[in-house]
């Protein structure tokens, strides 16, 4: 069967993770990668094999600075069947007419609105009806967090309500410009955080409330989160739906991974590429039951969370995997993603 062919519009935090994601992947080639700045960017990826393309009116500034360009976004497009775009939040949905013109399937980002796509995603929670559409919001790292979890524990049981408050990292390493500062920031201080109304654009049905603080870290966020299910359920069964899930990984405290900061320690021991964790990692002695109540902490990697996501995202749209199962043994298995309790 031909591969997909797919190519990402944006090569920063996230479309350079799903781009090297892509190129692991058995069913797919990656066509190319769209820069819009000659910079250490587009050198690594030319320099690891990445054919770059950009917008028709930089070609000279790459020409200028002796990075060969294979093409224009448009010129992409053109060979591609599916295209990840992965702009700067707000800035995929400037595209849309330009990817709808050019007849390929589109996969947006967290940080566009919900109705930039047909359906916004999450392969735990509702990969089938993803199926065969054209386009997808792969949605947020904190939505797709909430969403592993809560979507994992309503196998075993209803989810009735959520409250779940979000303490979120203040930016990316990399980003200069957002660094953190000595304070804890409501985010925002007015009741309630969007990250509630984002987990319903994926489960309707749910009743979910969430606030969030921004905090003086770049590692990692973590959610502090109360589950009410419609039956009673004992810690056995919760420990047994965490630990079988895909994507979930349970860490303990016990034996030192006591903090986001021993997670990344972790990540560098085990030779994850730039310490990325794309598991919602959940901590054991956090998980705690009483009658139909449920509460735990979890750490998201806000950089690398989504990756797995967006592959099962390009599956789902071209129906080269008819069921999340199906999809998510192809994606863990070739990025060698963990499950269960760890170390
Ligand atoms: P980023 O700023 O790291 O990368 C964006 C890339 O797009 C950069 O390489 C930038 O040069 C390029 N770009 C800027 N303007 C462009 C344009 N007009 N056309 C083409 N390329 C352009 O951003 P990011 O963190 O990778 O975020 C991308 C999307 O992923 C956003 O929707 C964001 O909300 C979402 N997201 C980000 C994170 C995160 O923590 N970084 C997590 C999950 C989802």
């Amino acid at each position: 069967m031909a591969r997909i062919r797919v190519g990402v519009n944006g090569f920063g935090t996230i479309g350079k993770r799903v781009a090297e994601a892509v190129r692991l992947q058995p069913d797919m080639e990656l066509v190319g990668v769209v820069k819009t700045r000659p910079d250490y960017g587009a050198i690594y990826a030319a320099r690891n094999g990445i054919k770059l393309y950009t917008l028709r009116e930089n070609i000279n500034k790459f020409r200028e600075k002796g990075i060969e360009v294979a093409g224009t976004l448009e010129d992409l497009l053109g060979s591609i069947d599916v295209i990840v775009d992965a702009t700067p939040g707000g800035v995929g949905a400037s595209y849309k007419p330009v990817y709808e013109k050019a007849g390929v399937k589109m996969i947006f980002q967290g940080g566009e609105k919900a109705d930039v796509a047909e359906v916004s995603f999450s392969t735990l929670c509702n990969y089938e009806q993803a199926l065969g559409k054209r386009s997808i919001r792969v949605v947020s790292c904190n939505t797709t967090a909430l969403l592993r979890s809560i979507c994992t524990l309503n196998r075993v049981a209803r989810v009735k309500s959520v409250r779940a408050t979000i303490v979120r990292r203040a930016a990316d390493p990399k980003e200069i410009k957002r660094g953190p500062v000595n304070a804890i920031v409501p985010n925002p201080a007015k009741l309630p955080s969007h990250h509630g109304p984002d987990v319903q654009t994926v489960l309707p049905w749910l009743d979910i409330v969430t606030s969030a603080v921004v905090v003086p870290t770049t590692l990692m966020h973590v959610h502090i989160v109360y589950a009410r299910l419609g039956t009673s359920i004992t810690l056995n069964d919760v420990l047994n739906a965490f630990e079988n899930a895909p994507r979930i990984i349970l860490v303990s405290s016990d034996l030192g991974l006591k903090s986001t900061a021993d997670l990344v320690e972790y990540m560098r021991d085990i030779g994850r590429k730039r310490y990325d964790m794309p598991e919602l990692a959940i901590w054991l002695e956090s998980i705690t039951v009483r009658g139909d109540e449920v509460m735990w902490m979890q750490a998201v990697h806000q950089e690398s969370i989504v990756v797995p996501e967006n592959i099962d995202a390009i599956r789902a749209l071209t129906e080269a995997a008819k069921t999340p199962e199906e999809s998510i043994k192809l994606t863990d298995e070739t990025l060698g993603l963990l499950r269960g309790r760890i170390p």
